[in-house]
């Protein structure tokens, strides 16, 4: 009930920001003439499809058409997760069959850490073809990362894109270590949000040198910066300013397995 509460009470709290926006303009784009009709949609058969403006076939039938809902999504499977009463949906071979033949339909990109512990499928209880997901050591944003977002986002029509970050990060850790030093680029990536991170903590009276003090801090806001910068990037900029795309900066628990979603 907690990551529950935390991320709806976050993202009430995100209502106004830059970059969590809940109009469903391009749902109702993709959807066309049958806006409403995306249930009716995952029971068509290709003969029926055959006199349709080829709309998309959406294999979950309980797909989110909004960006709000997307994240709210997201949230509910992380509280399925955390509590242990995952689903497991769109594993049967209904969902296989059907992203098989008629392609993905995905609803969220999840720009998240390579660590093992924080698989998104499951740590948000979703199916196959429902989330679109990059991975990289520490949820770094980089040039084929950023360029498979908005793959993911663009042409696939997911509606949320979350960057995730986790408590106890090694990439973070490691990046902490080296700072200022000149490091691999993996942690060079890093470097802004330890920065700001060290400064968050020496203002609020702590040792910006105690890795234990920043570690937290600097996760936080390495996720932070990572979604504020994609942001600012085509296409996505012009996907969350039409209303069309909602992203959020996300941190992963692994004590209560919760996903918080962060504000500046
Ligand atoms: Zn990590």
């Amino acid at each position: 009930m907690k990551s529950q509460i935390n991320v709806i009470r976050d993202l009430d709290r995100s209502a106004g920001s830059p970059f969590i926006q809940s109009i469903d303009r391009r749902a109702f784009l993709r959807l066309g003439g049958f806006a409403g009709l995306a249930g009716l949609c995952w029971a068509l058969t290709p003969a029926h499809l055959a006199f349709a403006a080829t709309p998309p076939v959406y294999c979950n039938p309980n797909r989110p058409m909004t960006p709000a809902d997307a994240l709210a999504a997201l949230a509910s499977g992380n509280e399925l997760w955390a509590t242990g009463q995952q689903q497991h949906p769109g594993e049967d071979s209904t969902r296989r069959t059907c992203v098989a033949e008629y392609g993905q339909t995905p609803f969220a990109a999840i720009l998240s850490c390579s660590d093992s512990r924080v698989p998104p499928e499951l740590i948000f209880d979703q199916g196959l073809g429902d989330l679109f997901v990059v991975r990289v050591a520490g949820n770094s944003d980089t040039v084929v990362g950023q360029q498979s977002l908005a793959y993911g986002v663009d042409h696939l029509g997911a509606l949320a894109l979350m960057v995730l970050g986790h408590e106890e990060c090694g990439a973070v850790k490691e990046a902490i270590k080296n700072f200022p030093r000149p490091a691999p680029v993996f942690l060079n990536i890093i470097y802004p949000a330890v920065r700001k991170a060290r400064m968050i903590v020496r203002q609020s009276g702590g040792d910006p040198d105690n890795p234990d003090l920043v570690l937290p801090v600097a996760v936080n806001q390495h996720a932070l910066l990572t979604a504020a910068r994609i942001g600012t990037q085509q296409p996505f900029r012009g996907l969350v300013n039409q209303g069309a795309l909602a992203i959020a900066a996300g941190v992963y628990s692994l004590d209560d397995q919760t996903v918080t979603v962060l504000t500046t």
